[in-house]
Order: C-alpha cells, then sequence, then structure tokens
C-alpha cells in the first residue's frame, strides 16, 4: 500500500457514511490520483479548468469531477459537458453563462453558491444578501440548465479554531436562511461544502456535508 491509499482510508473512516470526500487534486499527478481511484474512490477536485481538463484526458472517464476555484466565463464552456459538480458559482454573471452554456448542449449542471465567509478579502464568493436579491428575481428563477445544490465556504487561513468555527456556522446559517425562504420546494438544495485538511473535523461538527481534503490524502504541496 501506498502513503496515498493509507491516507485516503484513514480520512474515510473519519467522516459519517452521509458526507461525501472530495479528494483536491490540484497541483498533483495524473498517477496520484489513479492511486486514490483504485482504492474506489470517484470524486476529485480541481480549481483550474485546464490542469481539470489535461488530467481527465489521462485518466477514466468514470472519475466525477468538481471545479472548485474561481471560472473564468470564457472557460466555463470545457468543462459544462462532463463537470459533476461546479462548487465555485461565485457572481450571478457566472451563474447565466454556466446556464446557457448547459442549454447549449442540453444538460443540467449542478452548482453550488459559493459564499464568502472568511475574513481575508481575495477569496471570491457571493455574500449572503447577494444571493437572496439574486434568488428574488424572476430571471433567476428562469434558469433551467443549472441546478443549485446547496453552499459552498471556505474559511479564514488562521490557527485560530474559534474564527473558523464561527465562520462554519455562519455558512450553515446561510444555507438554513437560503432553504427555507427560497428553496424550500428544491429537494436537491442540501448541500453545505465546507472543511479542507486542517479544519475538516471543525466544518463537520457545523453541519458540512462535503468536505474537500486534498494534502491530508496527496501530501505536502510543493
Ligand atoms: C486546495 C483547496 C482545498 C484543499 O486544500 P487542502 O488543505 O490541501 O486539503 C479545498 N478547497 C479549495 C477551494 C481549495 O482550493
Amino acid at each position: 500500500m501506498t502513503d496515498i491509499t493509507v491516507n485516503i482510508s484513514r480520512v474515510k473512516q473519519q467522516l459519517p457514511s452521509s458526507v461525501k470526500l472530495v479528494a483536491v487534486s490540484k497541483t498533483y499527478t495524473a498517477d496520484n490520483i489513479l492511486e486514490a481511484y483504485n482504492t474506489g474512490h470517484r470524486s476529485f477536485g480541481e480549481n483550474r479548468v485546464q490542469e481539470l481538463v489535461g488530467k481527465r484526458e489521462l485518466l477514466p472517464p468514470d472519475i466525477e469531477w468538481h471545479l472548485i476555484g474561481h471560472l473564468q466565463s470564457n472557460k466555463a464552456k470545457f468543462i459544462i459537458p462532463f463537470i459533476g459538480l461546479i462548487q465555485s458559482v461565485d457572481s450571478y454573471k457566472l451563474l447565466k453563462i454556466v446556464d446557457s452554456e448547459a442549454a447549449a448542449i442540453g444538460r443540467i449542471v449542478d452548482c453550488l453558491l459559493q459564499i464568502h465567509i472568511a475574513t481575508e478579502e481575495t477569496k471570491y464568493g457571493f455574500t449572503l444578501a447577494e444571493i437572496e436579491r439574486m434568488a428574488d428575481s424572476a430571471e433567476f428563477r428562469s434558469l433551467k440548465n443549472v441546478r443549485i445544490c446547496g453552499v459552498m465556504g471556505m474559511a479564514t487561513f488562521t490557527s485560530d479554531r474559534e474564527q473558523v468555527r464561527k465562520e462554519f456556522r455562519f455558512l450553515a446559517d446561510c444555507f438554513n436562511r437560503l432553504k427555507n425562504n427560497y428553496f424550500m420546494g428544491n429537494s436537491s438544495f442540501k448541500e453545505i461544502s465546507a472543511g479542507m485538511s486542517d479544519d475538516y473535523e471543525i466544518a463537520l461538527e457545523e453541519g458540512s456535508t462535503i468536505v474537500r481534503i486534498g494534502s491530508r490524502i496527496f501530501g505536502p504541496r510543493k
């Protein structure tokens, strides 16, 4: 057994069976991904379109790919035909582009709305108020080729565990408000994607349903 196969089974043992693990493979090789794949794991996350598309060509077709990083509008068309879940929809403009690209090929694409929960200013994402404004509009409700499956967030990069917990709790509050006020009739709206290698235990305690774990599985990034 290799480090990767040991690590991924160790992580999986710590997750409740209702929680989905996305193995974040950005910067690691296709061979590394294949090692994890050969344990039976199928969900992998990448943050760049080019890297994702390049690796996909080298790997088995039954991998479920998640995009977890900012998507530039002009690159959406490269992933729309196959992407399993776009976790990082961070603007209404992008959502509309994903919808129209998906409509063009007759697909319905699963999306999460990324909410800015961290104190750092560089991270992408909606505010709750922006999502509420969007969800109020008739145009939003007319989008037929995106399926909004929940929310995603990244906590501040800090050793302050209480700060991280507060941010994950806020993400869950946002999810609940949106569910109750706008997505009650949408049974697909059920996911909270929160938690990475260093904070997923906290995220699970605060209601996460999807964790995105990279270095804990594949080793330190170079
Ligand atoms: C890189 C990344 C992760 C995984 O980070 P690790 O610390 O390696 O687990 C999770 N989510 C997003 C959005 C990322 O960019």
